[in-house]
């Protein structure tokens, strides 16, 4: 028999519905796996007593005939959401011991249909990171290991590390991720999971950690397209409490998959074809447009003229809007505070502040408040919005000529701890993904291949606000036709 932490989380779905196995042995058997993988550091903090009380209120409502959607489905929550009476951190030191009393609106969600939430995952600090290395409480590390001999511990990708990491290694069915810049759809191609960024204002953003609001984006990663419709579905909703929440219906997701692209076209951006690009991913990219070809689709080339802006755009936006919210964190509401004796309020706010952010958080504050203050603002600051909106546009203009668009996730597979030291060099690895989030479009990262040496490569599918369905769709179909079964070796 199959692993119950190998099924899908449809899969689970059955099962749990059919008494092939309650909710308690399922998640019992992801506790398990939690606890035989802790070298991964994929979670801060482990909640297996509120997993085996929500495991056994789930069996409660199988058996009543009450059972939510996700009723003993168990999932690992990215720390950056506010998680009621558990210690949620961001990835920071100066969240150290931070209980919040509420919920974030998202794990809410999920909780309210019956999911089981296995504990807290550790991410790159306040999201801000593409390798998981900038977290306090250690980085994660990727079950993957590359062919190649070497036998280096490699990055999950980032921010949503841990995340990806836990889904990867089987230790939960799916995941909660967020994407600024492409946190969610970096780390799933790195770890050879699926991972869906919705259209800005779908999701959420309350209580969750705020880094660049204008861009953070809730959305689920699963091990399959569908298990992320299934996690989709529960996680998006218009909520009051967001001022930019979207009042527009949920489909159901996954009952509306059908992987049937007839008649759509699929644009290729043709400034992404970058210079000295991976020809392993070149030619995967390749593949992936004749398998949406063979599932109905034509594929038209289109030109997104603004995306060589996008990168500089981001990271001086996403700072800006980092500075500003991360002033919150001054001593006095959350989490650390360092009092130097002697020392004014001024002091404190000078002494926590040091003392609890870590090397990038603060590289981000500096250059955030740089390109705000009123010398730069408009040099700066104005010219990025500027962009911003050219890149928008430039979408716009794409969706004249087809429905989605088909591109790499990364511009590489994983890479290993260390190797992009250098803060310009990791930035450059968003290079496909800033766009559509500058953007605020939906886009998902899938499984679609593997690097020379072994190691997921992901394809990213970019939709027309709000027509996550399609995306969905294009996205069982490469998953169909990719047929990607590699899986990373596990411990225990
Ligand atoms: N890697 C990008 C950054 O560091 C994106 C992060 C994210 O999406 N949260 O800003």
């Amino acid at each position: 028999m199959t692993a119950l932490t190998d099924l899908t989380l449809a899969a689970m779905r059955r099962g749990l519905a059919a008494r092939d196995f309650s909710a308690t042995e399922l998640t019992a058997a992801h506790v398990a796996a939690v606890e035989a993988n802790r070298h991964l550091n994929a979670f801060i903090v482990e909640t297996p007593d509120i997993a085996a009380d929500q495991a056994r209120a789930a069996d409660a409502a199988l058996a009543a005939g009450t059972a939510g959607p996700l009723a003993g489905i168990p999932l690992g929550i990215k720390d950056l959401f506010c998680t009621k009476g558990v210690q949620t951190t961001a990835g920071s030191k100066i969240l150290k011991g931070f209980i919040p009393p509420y919920e974030s609106t998202v794990s809410g969600k999920l909780l309210a249909d019956g999911a089981v939430m296995l504990g807290k995952l550790n991410m790159d600090e306040f999201a801000m990171g593409s390798s998981n290395e900038t977290s306090a409480y250690g980085r994660v590390i990727s079950p993957w290991k590359a062919q190649d001999g070497s036998n280096r511990e490699l990055v999950p990708g980032g921010s949503s590390g841990g995340s990806s990491a836990a889904v990867s290694a089987r230790l939960c069915a799916g995941a909660t991720g967020t994407d600024t810049g492409g946190s969610i759809r970096q780390p799933a191609a790195f770890t050879g999971i699926a991972g869906i960024k919705p259209t800005y204002g779908r999701c959420s953003r309350w209580g969750v950690g705020a880094f660049a609001s204008s861009l953070d984006q809730a959305g689920p990663m699963a091990r399959t397209v569908e298990d992320c419709a299934l996690l989709l579905t529960s996680m998006c909703g218009y909520d009051p409490k967001d001022s930019t929440s979207l009042d527009v219906p949920v489909p159901d997701f996954a009952a509306g998959l059908t992987g049937d692209l007839r008649g759509k076209r699929i644009g290729v951006p043709r400034e992404y074809r970058l210079d000295g690009m991976d020809p392993t991913i070149a030619a995967l990219w390749d593949q992936g447009l004749a398998w949406l070809r063979a599932a109905g689709a034509e594929i038209v080339d289109v030109s997104l003229p603004h995306t060589s802006y996008a990168l500089p755009a981001y990271y001086i936006i996403a700072p800006a809007e980092a500075s500003s919210n991360l002033a919150r964190y001054d001593g006095v509401r959350y989490g650390q505070r360092v009092t130097p004796p002697g020392g004014n309020l001024g002091d404190m706010y000078a002494a926590t502040r040091a003392a609890g952010f870590g090397a990038e958080v603060k590289r981000r504050i500096m250059i955030g408040t740089y390109v705000l203050s009123a010398g730069f603002y408009d040099a700066y600051y104005t010219q990025a919005q500027k962009v911003r909106a050219l890149i928008a546009r430039d979408f716009e203009l794409a969706w004249q000529h087809c429905d989605l668009l088909l591109t790499p996730t990364a511009p590489s597979a994983a890479f290993a701890f260390g190797d992009k030291a250098d803060p310009l060099a990791m930035y450059l690895n968003d290079v496909f993904t800033v766009p559509s989030s500058l953007a605020g479009l939906p886009a998902m990262s899938v499984p679609a291949g593997l690097s020379l040496d072994g190691l997921p490569l992901g394809l990213q599918i970019i939709g027309r606000p709000l027509d996550e369905a399609l995306v969905l769709d294009a996205g069982l179909a490469i998953e169909r036709a990719a047929g990607f079964t590699a899986r990373p070796g596990l411990a225990g």
